[in-house]
């Protein structure tokens, strides 16, 4: 079931996500839900916050495109196909130690506005499946990226808020705009 996405200014994106404590089946079809509006919105990531729901869950899947990165699932590395699309459940991100990387992120809460953030490149990140059984990833580049920019949702924190002065200040007119558009919208 595809599932609206709400945009920035939405109260509910400023929300820290309460932690998941019950593995049930409504929990695995709300993240097959999320995985399909996901696919439908051609995104890489969707956090629960951006489908209007305050839990400790998002969606990432990284099968298309010809994307470099590294990853470790559970000390192994299995075939992206086996893995991925991946539900990460009460996601925690542990940074290793390496050098910081710049991307024109976009979001799917932020339609046509992109810009640079800089974040670092290798992460571990422990979380749940959709079952409640424990993994570890360690990943670099748009994976890593990708599930640091799910996690801050996660956190009610948004990518606008990681761009540094000047790159956030050019985009103040459409940020603007589309908080004024989501609260017209509200209003209806
Ligand atoms: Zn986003």
């Amino acid at each position: 079931m595809l599932l609206p996405i709400v945009h920035y200014n939405h109260p509910v994106l400023r929300k820290k996500g309460a932690k998941i404590t019950v593995f049930d089946a409504a929990l695995a079809e709300l993240a097959n839900d999320m995985i399909e509006t996901m696919h439908h919105a051609e995104g890489i990531g969707l956090a629960a916050q951006q489908i209007g729901r305050a839990i400790q869950l998002c969606v990432v899947d990284l099968r298309e495109g010809k994307w470099e990165y590294e990853w470790e699932l559970d000390g192994a590395k299995p075939p992206l196909d086996l893995y991925m699309p991946l539900a990460l459940v009460n996601p925690a991100i542990t940074i290793l130690p390496s050098d910081e990387t710049v991307y024109e992120e976009g979001c799917l809460s932020f339609p046509q506005i992109r810009g640079d953030v800089v974040r670092p490149d290798a992460i571990s990140v422990a979380f749940k499946d959709v079952f409640g059984t424990p993994h570890v990833l360690q990943c670099t580049g748009l994976l890593s990226r990708c599930i640091q920019h799910e996690v801050d949702h996660l956190n009610g924190v948004l990518f606008i808020d990681r761009m540094d002065k000047k790159v956030r200040a050019e985009l103040d007119k459409p940020v603007r705009l589309l908080a004024k558009e989501t609260r017209e919208k509200a209003k209806l």
